[in-house]
């Protein structure tokens, strides 16, 4: 579509249909298996066959708004009308000004600066450098050591994917990844939790695990403790008990270490809150946010930097380490404020506890007493359901028999056609694997 000089008509008369000799070359390039999309509507992904599949995961929980939606479309082809990129290094841009804006008004203040980047990986990544980079400007240059978790996923980056536990995804670099990076055990109640345990006394248990952590590195060697407040990827949405979140920024703080939050996944309307630490009663020191940012209508990410970094960043004159081409991306911003704006002017993040209360009632009534159905769990509309050979021993399936494909295969199938998110192999023999269903936020009954 041509945009026209008044930004807000978009003219589709220039549309050219696409040539035989590009469908061809379409054809020729087609070497997966993977259905090919050509077209999305609100809940809607349209396939080249004609088959309309219900998107209940927006891919790895991205499509927060659907598929579609005019208005953040326009704002795109807006920005890209008045100005498509702007070199950050060199000068600042109205999008993500604006965008930086609404993202430290989201935290009442409480994050005082925005890296715009482009994908969660890069996020992390950056997230693990302001890090490290925070304790050189407080002249601690000792602190080298993160403290991360089993059964997570940080990314694919290098730096990233040697933070998280997502085991079939490191198996290939293990011998790259880096040396100063020290997992603890998840916080994953299904797994772990005794029989009769309370809440409190498992906390208090895994609490132990991290302090012993930081004991046995020497706490001032320790930069940061990361971890997802509700575990995506790799593990299935998996919420943090109750008071856990509360308990690790304690610890963290009694040692000096900065606590960074990865709300990739979790973040940005989808367990029900703007954050999902707004549900702990903590903010992190640092976090970073994707995926629902901007909805996948364009490829971005951030790392949102709180009170305390921020402050000794500013009082020393400091500058951060760090920079790509792509950074503060105009257009990615201005789909990402939109994005944000449509969440919050439509009350989505209300119905996404609404819609996410039903749907976790019927995947309890419907499928909870499965005899494969080890575990449902999941907040807001972030739902996992992990499956296992035998429920009295929670023992997961056999990897080779690829369950958890194969129930997305045949979700996808006719006349199912059923978009679902799928896991295995993430956590070893910690967990069976699992599927995810993360519907957008205007999703109805
Ligand atoms: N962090 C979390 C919690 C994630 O779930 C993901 C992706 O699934 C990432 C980081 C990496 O994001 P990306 O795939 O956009 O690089």
């Amino acid at each position: 579509c041509a945009i026209k000089k008044d930004r807000n008509v978009i003219s589709c008369e220039d549309v050219k249909e696409p040539t035989n000799t590009a469908d061809a070359d379409i054809e020729e390039a087609v070497t997966t298996s993977r259905p090919l999309a050509v077209r999305g509507q609100g809940n809607y992904m349209y396939l080249d066959d004609g088959r309309e599949i219900l998107d209940s995961c927006g891919g790895a929980a991205v499509a927060c708004l659907g598929h579609g939606v005019q208005e953040v479309i326009n704002a795109m082809m807006s920005q890209a009308a008045d100005i498509s990129y702007v070199p950050w290094g060199f000068f600042e841009n109205r999008a993500k000004l604006a965008l930086a804006q609404w993202l430290s008004r989201s935290s009442g203040g409480h994050f005082q600066k925005t890296y715009i980047t482009c994908s969660g990986s890069e996020a992390v990544e950056g997230a693990m450098k302001l890090a490290r980079e925070y304790f050189v400007w407080k002249g601690q240059p000792q602190r080298v050591n993160y403290i991360s978790r089993e059964e997570s996923y940080h990314g694919i980056t290098i730096g990233s994917l040697s933070l998280g536990g997502h085991l079939s995804r490191r198996a290939p670099f293990e011998d790259l990844l880096l040396s100063k990076i020290y997992r603890i055990p998840a916080c994953n109640a299904y797994r772990q939790q005794r029989q009769g345990e309370t809440d409190t006394a498992y906390v208090a248990r895994k609490a132990l695990e991290l302090e012993n952590m930081f004991q046995k590195l020497g706490p001032e060697t320790v930069v940061a403790f990361i971890a997802e407040p509700v575990v995506g990827a790799a593990s299935g949405c998996i919420p943090s008990v109750p008071g856990y979140i509360k308990a690790m920024k304690a610890i963290c703080d009694k040692h000096g270490a900065l606590f960074i939050l990865d709300e990739v996944m979790c973040g940005m309307g989808r367990t029900g809150t703007t954050h999902a630490w707004e549900q702990e009663g903590v903010m992190p020191d640092i976090q970073t946010i994707g995926k629902g940012l901007a909805g996948g209508y364009q490829p971005v990410s951030a790392i949102l930097v709180g009170k305390k970094v921020f402050q000794e960043m500013e009082m020393k004159n400091a500058t951060f380490t760090h920079g790509h081409t792509y950074q503060d991306h105009p257009i990615g911003c201005a789909a990402a404020l939109q994005v944000q704006q449509i969440i919050q002017r439509d009350n989505l993040l209300s119905n996404v506890q609404i819609q996410g209360s039903l749907l976790a009632k019927l995947l309890k009534e419907k499928l909870g007493g499965h005899p494969h159905v080890g575990d449902i769990r999941g907040r807001g509309l972030f739902w996992g359901i992990e499956f296992v050979e035998d429920k009295e021993t929670k023992r997961p399936f056999e990897p080779t028999l690829q369950i958890s494909h194969r129930v997305h295969d045949a979700a996808m199938a006719p006349p199912n056609n059923l978009a679902i998110y799928y896991g295995q192999g993430c956590a070893g023999d910690k967990k069976g694997d699992h599927v995810m269903i993360m519907p957008a936020y205007n999703i109805d009954r």
